[in-house]
């Protein structure tokens, strides 16, 4: 982290999980926890149709309320998909672009994740652009390859003013949903590589404002080690997010 340049994010995935009321529960059950929290951002990303009770449950607190996905049209004949102006007028801040699993399993590309980033941005929202590699390239030694690739396209046509809105993610595939976790020095490195090519893509000034997070199966362990990378700004948490005692522990790890 580097608290003097940008701002630490610490934003929970809760993926296809918790109702309404369930994700009521769990926030107002966050909420005590989370209240002493000084220098970073929470961020809840939740399903569709937890927002409207996420944002009422929030209200109060210092957590904002992010969406997982949303479509790159403004509106029209998409059946099932939802705009980035219907998510802005919920109340929501942020949205999670282009993870691993919206590329995997809805089969995403970097050429989607570009359109979303600047609707997104258009309509007021900040997009947490998510990047990293598999396994697979990882011991190809490709990673830094890979990752510039996906954030390079994505970021296409966005401009100096707006790159400002716009969250990084480097989430390994392999780190995600599998409990194995990056090591600091893997984690730190892919991040400082990110920045080297927001660096390029934006000038320095820029580019040492962006936060730029890890997400990999962080939790209330290791997430201290983490954080203390120096490029390493925050983390978009999966299974963490969804206990509040584990979410309160890596904020407070933020907090240090
Ligand atoms: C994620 O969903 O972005 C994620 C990092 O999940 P987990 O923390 O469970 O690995």
């Amino acid at each position: 982290m580097n608290r003097r340049y940008r701002k630490t994010i610490i934003a929970g995935n809760w993926k296809m999980n918790k109702t309404p009321l369930e994700a009521k529960t769990l926030i107002e059950e966050m909420k005590p926890l989370l209240a002493k929290c000084k220098w970073c951002e929470m961020v809840l990303c939740v399903p569709f149709t937890d927002i409207q009770t996420a944002v009422k449950s929030a209200r109060g607190s210092k957590i904002a309320i992010g969406a997982q996905n949303m479509h790159f049209e403004k509106s029209g004949a998409f059946t099932g998909e939802i705009s980035a102006d219907m998510l802005k007028e919920m109340g929501v801040k942020y949205v999670i672009i282009g993870h691993s699993e919206r590329r995997q399993y809805f089969n995403e590309t970097d050429i989607d994740c570009n359109k979303k980033v600047k609707v997104a941005i258009a309509a007021g929202l900040r997009p947490i652009l998510c990047c990293g590699e598999t396994l697979e390239e990882r011991e190809q030694d490709v990673t830094l390859e890979v990752v510039r690739k996906q954030i390079k396209i994505a970021l296409r046509d966005v401009s100096p003013d707006d790159i400002k809105k716009v969250v990084i993610a480097y989430e390994p595939i392999w780190a995600i949903g599998t409990g194995k976790t990056a090591t600091a020095e893997q984690a730190g490195e892919v991040c400082s590589a990110i920045r080297d090519c927001l660096r390029e893509l934006y000038g320095a000034r820029a580019a040492r404002a962006i936060t730029v997070q890890y997400g990999g199966s962080m939790n209330a362990k290791n997430a201290l080690e983490l954080l203390t990378q120096p490029d390493v700004d925050g983390g978009l948490i999966g299974g963490a997010s969804l206990k509040a005692p584990d979410f309160a522990a890596i904020v407070e790890a933020a907090n240090q």
